[in-house]
């Protein structure tokens, strides 16, 4: 199992004892060295073959936000210096990412302007950048050249330099965004330039011998952009020049195809990566994007494409995903499931990412799990197994102390059961498998189909926590007892028992899963197959894809925004799934009424209209199922109520697993304190 993720390899002079790449993220904890150094350490330890870094921007005018660090100035050596030896002193390896975002730099916070080859603004970032002078040029390659000499001073063991995902790198290269006609632009020698000098004068800083990784594009997936044949003759270029590997990114940020989000398919951006791989010969490829499990890693190693993968967010949700692949317990590595909420959405906001999963990450700190002072074992009993329950049980196990965990359901998992059902989101069944394998591994009594009616009947516990979630929000509008309505829970729950015409109240990230899940229907080719159709990459080897099963959906709502609570990463490629799926939206309406064969809306314009309907779902909200909450005061017991049951005003799933560990830990701090 895992012979080819787990075989040791190089990348230059530099020796790795696995295949795996920890690749780059931003975390927005760049300039707090002892949070830092504590995240990568304990990535180290989990057996990341190697780490690369978030970017470090080579000048302040290349920074993706406030919170980037900057490898040439004295104020961030600190903080970088103290995480390569951390995860040398793990006896790991690690590379720091040498960054410019060029017209995607959000220089403003710094009161510059935005750089680019060319001033061509961008959908991403709208401050219209300055065409880089030649001067200008010259200056950046030397902060590129110095900053990778400094990486090497400040103990790093190579550096990646980001050349992909539309940055600066990449824009030099693109036709889109380099329309210069001097020596930096005009055709593909010119476009390629300013990453070659960059190469060049990283190699004459930091020497030869210092290992150099390129992440450069696949694909940009941008209209009129570099095409596939430019994209092997520069990876050949590169590797004339000296480079060590290249690590294959797909897509930039402003592309309008999804590369990221849980509607991707798992491993669909390989053979970009096998293509630069064919280029290049025996020089390390790196594939990227879209990977998140050993066992993916394995089979597309064992394909013999690539050497290397490079996974990002799996390394937040489980920072061991390595370590224990190679004791043989995948499966109880906690899986990324591709919902960007707690990462890179942050990451755009520009505050600390976490993970919603894995709330621990980036708060290792803060919730430290490694060490053994809890004092006596208490017995803490967790009612409810959602998300919020779930993390309380484990990390209160994990401190050590005995737990019972009551479910009125005959599984654990709450809102993710329904969840796991919506296209794309079957990962979150994941979510469940771990957390079934990690509890049972760690003693937790679950106790299934098991509702705590008398608050009594937990006196013996040291503590409680009180996570019982949510119930759907009772409908009020007139025509709500009528037998063609039901409620979200019942068409998710039941698998979808309605009729061929649906009307859905409410637009919220349940409305859209419901939407999402009735929409989409059964296709006669493969997941990969049908998202590359519908992306419009490539046509499916037989003709057209044929769709059955695909009710007629009408999704509405009181407010402006179709999904609003959905991610900024997430919620326009899940509305672009639906308007292809022929889901008819309906924002800015008034309900009326629910009458048989639909319901009455007015419209924005003041007219009613009635939407034709087999069945209408409603979908409008929840309210906080607490009815324990009282009885518990009463009880005495130290409590804490977290989750759904504790805020139901928005379903919010990263907030309840951050609740859950908390709660754990404030609960073992106060019984410690007392005994
Ligand atoms: Fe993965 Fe979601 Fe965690 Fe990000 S927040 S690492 S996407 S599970």
């Amino acid at each position: 199992m895992f012979e080819r993720a787990l075989a040791p390899g190089s990348i230059g002079a530099l020796r790795l004892p696995n295949r795996i790449v920890m690749g780059s993220m931003h975390l927005g904890i760049e300039h707090d060295a002892e949070r830092l150094a504590a995240f990568y350490a304990e990535r180290a330890r989990g057996g990341a073959g190697l780490i690369v870094t978030g970017g470090s921007s080579v000048n302040r005018a290349g920074a993706g936000g406030r919170n980037y660090s900057f490898v040439n100035e004295p104020r961030s050596a600190t903080a970088l210096a103290h995480a390569a030896s951390a995860v040398h002193a793990e006896g790991g390896r690690i590379a720091l990412q040498l960054f410019h975002a060029g017209r995607y730099a959000l220089s403003s916070s710094f009161g510059l302007r935005p750089v680019a080859p060319s001033a061509i603004a961008s959908r991403f970032v709208p401050d219209p950048p300055h065409a880089l002078l030649e001067y200008e040029i010259a200056q950046t390659i030397r902060d590129f050249a110095s900053g990778a000499l400094r990486a090497r001073e400040l103990g790093f063991d190579g550096v990646e330099v980001m050349g992909s995902e539309g940055y600066l790198i990449n824009q030099f290269l693109s036709p889109v965004t380099n329309r210069r006609e001097d020596d930096w632009g005009r055709d593909l020698p010119g476009r390629m330039r300013f990453a070659r000098e960059v190469l060049r004068a990283i190699r004459s800083s930091a020497g030869r011998d210092f290992p150099v990784i390129f992440r450069i594009s696949g694909i940009d997936l941008m209209p009129n952009s570099t095409t596939p044949a430019e994209t092997c003759v520069f990876a050949k270029a590169l590797a004339s020049d000296g480079v060590d590997a290249l690590n294959v990114g797909i897509g930039w940020h402003e592309s309008s195809i999804p590369t990221v989000q849980h509607l991707v398919p798992s491993g669909i951006w390989v053979p970009y990566a096998s293509a630069v791989k064919s280029a290049v010969g025996d020089l390390p490829v790196i594939a990227s994007n879209r990977i998140n499990s050993l066992q993916g890693a394995e089979e597309v190693l064992a394909a013999g494409s690539v050497d290397f993968i490079s996974m990002a967010r799996p390394f937040l949700a489980d920072s061991r995903i390595v370590a224990k692949a190679a004791r043989g317990e995948a499966n109880l590595v906690d899986t990324c499931i591709a919902c960007n909420q707690a990462c890179i959405d942050l990451s755009l906001l520009d505050v600390p990412v976490s993970c919603m999963v894995n709330p621990r990450a980036c708060r290792e700190r803060e919730f430290p799990e490694d060490t053994n002072a809890t004092g006596t074992p208490r017995r803490f009993a967790v009612i409810g197994a959602g998300p919020a329950g779930m993390e309380s049980a484990r990390a209160l196990a994990v401190l050590g102390h005995r737990v019972e965990l009551f479910e009125a359901q005959d599984e654990i998992g709450g809102q993710f059961r329904m969840a796991r059902r919506i296209p794309g989101k079957r990962d979150f069944g994941e979510t469940i498998r771990y957390f079934t394998n990690e509890l049972a591994r760690l003693g937790v009594v679950s106790r299934l189909n098991a509702p705590v009616a008398d608050a009594t009947s937990l006196r013996d516990f040291d503590g409680v926590v009180l996570a019982t979630g949510v119930l759907p929000r009772r409908a009020t509008l007139e025509g709500h007892d009528l037998p063609h309505v039901v409620s979200y829970a019942d068409v998710l729950r039941n698998g979808g028992v309605v009729g061929e015409r649906v009307a859905i109240v409410g637009a919220g990230g349940i409305g859209v899963d419901v939407a999402h899940y009735l929409s989409f229907g059964e296709a006669n080719v493969d997941e990969t197959t049908r998202f590359l159709f519908e992306q419009g990459l490539a046509a499916p080897a037989n003709g057209a894809i044929l769709i059955a099963a695909r009710k007629q959906v009408a999704l509405m709502c009181r407010g402006s925004t179709i999904g609003q609570g959905i991610g900024k990463t997430t919620r326009w490629a899940v509305v672009r799934a639906l308007r292809a799926a022929g889901v008819e939206t309906l924002p800015n309406i008034t309900y009326e009424r629910i009458v048989p064969g639909g319901i009455e809306v007015r419209t924005a314009a003041g007219d009613v209209r009635k939407v034709e309907a087999d069945t209408v779902v409603i979908a409008a909200g929840q309210e906080c199922n607490d009815v324990l909450l009282e009885p518990l005061r009463r009880l005495g017991l130290p409590f804490r109520v977290v989750g759904g049951a504790k805020d139901a005003s928005e379903l919010n799933a990263v907030r309840a697993f951050e609740e859950g560990l908390r709660a754990a830990h404030e609960l073992v701090r106060e019984a410690s304190s007392s005994s």
